[in-house]
């Protein structure tokens, strides 16, 4: 209510009630002007009623709402399902312009302000979480491996002779597939094993670099957030061969932001060397369901750049869904579960730990990992399919997320064969079953999880031990001591 209808209602109820009530209004109102004022993160999270208040103002900014709006054009904003209307706070225009993300739509003014400040609010968190210098993001309706196809494409109009990119080796189909769509050829980039973990062969992407030209190369394309035994790419010496070399950086993040050392990692890599892009999941980092990334630089003229490559306009659903998470969590509330998270892990770590021994198995040690776990299952490595049904079993007790990998698997993906597939190298030495602490992760997913493998690696034994029996009582013998004790 503005301030001419308050007075009105003062002639309806008691003056001093409606002063209060309209107090009580500014206070909603305040929150929303530091909002607009600042355009960041606020530190605290806003209540429900805050939200759909300044969400409501949004919406009958857009002509679809107009109560007087008489529409002949082919786009209209029509729904109808109310449903489907309250679904989207009846913001129905989407973002951006036929040629440009970013644009604003003349339509829609309300929508246009949403897509701007979720944009603003969602770099003000990534600086929070670690990149400070960022320059600048969008949100993009569509997942990570898409809107990396999105920044090769980019590319491609400022290399235009280049067919290669350098891609040391993540096995994630949709990281190899966002190269193959754009058009351009992944140059696989084994890991090297160092102790237990997967690294960067910075020697071999120097050498490719050699070999191919840095010309003919479009860029490289590294990772941070991974499943051990892999671990963070080395961004610095990679960010400095690019910079060296003068070829463009794009990194995949795709669970980084929940991470200080993968925040850190890119931070770094832009101040020593060179990083155009970095990309990350909506919903791997905020807790909003899938279909949205973010699309970040230090380069304010190329992020818009990527922008103006999506042709058309775009579903404001998943920068309406982070914004309300955010606004809902403030800044305080995404620090709280950043660090949560990072407790579980320190917990998830232990507990694996204390398991594996229980099966004569071993967490591998991957410190570089902040996110992702693995635990050896060598023991399972004899008995034929026990691995793919510790596998079932895990999924049967609902412990989701959970994958064991096996040796020797090989998978062709666009016409690369992988050897060794899931285990990002041809050859890891061991089997293992990987987990993850991850935003939103709580004591009792720890906990239950845990149980449940436990009971199904006791199961497993029970069945292994029974078949080799047979064959080599010998260390069923060791083993039946260690479940003993
Ligand atoms: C999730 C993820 C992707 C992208 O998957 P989308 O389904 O496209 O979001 C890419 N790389 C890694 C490492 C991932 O974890």
């Amino acid at each position: 209510m503005n301030g001419e209808n308050f007075c009105l209602s003062e002639k309806i109820v008691s003056s001093s009630y409606v002063r209060q009530g309209s107090q009580a209004r500014r206070g909603h109102e305040q929150l929303i002007r530091v909002l607009l004022e600042q355009g960041k993160c606020p530190e605290e999270g806003w209540s429900e009623a805050t939200i759909e208040l300044f969400l409501n103002e949004l919406a009958v900014m857009d002509s679809n709402n107009f109560l007087g709006n008489c529409g002949v054009g082919e786009r209209e904003g029509r729904v109808a399902s109310s449903l489907v209307a309250k679904r989207h706070y009846r913001l129905i225009h989407g973002i951006g312009r036929s040629g440009d993300i970013a644009a604003i739509q003349p339509k829609a003014a309300g929508s246009s302000l949403l897509n701007k400040l979720t944009n603003s609010v969602v770099l003000d968190i990534l600086k929070l979480a670690g990149v400070r210098s960022a320059a600048s993001c969008f949100v993009v309706p569509m997942a990570t491996g898409m809107s990396l196809t999105l920044c090769f494409l980019t590319l491609r109009h400022r290399r235009p002779g280049a067919r290669y990119i350098i891609w040391p080796r993540i096995d994630q189909k949709s990281c190899f597939k966002s190269m193959v769509t754009a058009g351009f050829e992944p140059v696989v980039i084994e890991n090297v094993l160092e102790g237990d973990e997967l690294r960067t062969n910075l020697e071999a992407v120097q050498r490719k670099i050699d070999e191919l030209g840095a010309e003919n190369i479009l860029c490289l394309h590294s990772t941070t957030s991974c499943f051990a035994p892999r671990i963070p790419d080395r961004l610095e010496e990679l960010a400095v061969i690019c910079a060296k070399h003068n070829i463009p950086h794009v990194v995949n993040n795709a669970y980084g932001i929940q991470s200080s050392k993968c925040m850190h990692l890119i931070q770094q890599g832009a101040r020593v060397g060179r990083i155009d892009a970095f990309v990350q999941s909506l919903d791997k980092n905020f807790m909003v369901p899938v279909g949205g990334a973010i699309i970040a630089g230090f380069d304010e003229d190329f992020v818009e750049e990527i922008s103006k490559m999506y042709p058309g306009r775009a579903s404001a659903s998943p920068s309406l869904d982070v914004l309300i998470t955010l606004l809902t969590l403030g800044a305080s509330g995404y620090r709280k579960l950043l660090s949560e998270r990072k407790e579980l892990f320190c917990h998830l770590s232990q507990e694996l730990s204390a398991l594996a021994q229980q099966y004569g198995e071993r967490l591998l040690h991957t410190p570089h990992n902040p996110i992702s776990l693995a635990m050896s299952l060598s023991s399972l490595q004899t008995h034929g399919g026990a691995i793919t049904q510790l596998g079932s079993m895990l999924f049967t007790r609902q412990v989701s997320g959970a994958r064991v990998v096996q040796m020797g698997v090989e998978q062709t993906i666009s016409g690369h064969t992988f050897r060794g597939f899931m285990s990002h190298s041809e050859s890891y030495p061991y089997p293992y079953l990987n987990a993850a602490s991850a935003i939103g992760i709580t004591c009792d997913d720890v906990a239950l999880c845990i149980k449940r493998l436990d009971k199904c690696l006791k199961s497993l034994r029970r069945e292994t031990g029974d078949s080799e029996h047979v064959t080599d009582p010998a260390p069923l013998t060791g083993l039946e001591e260690q479940s003993a004790a």
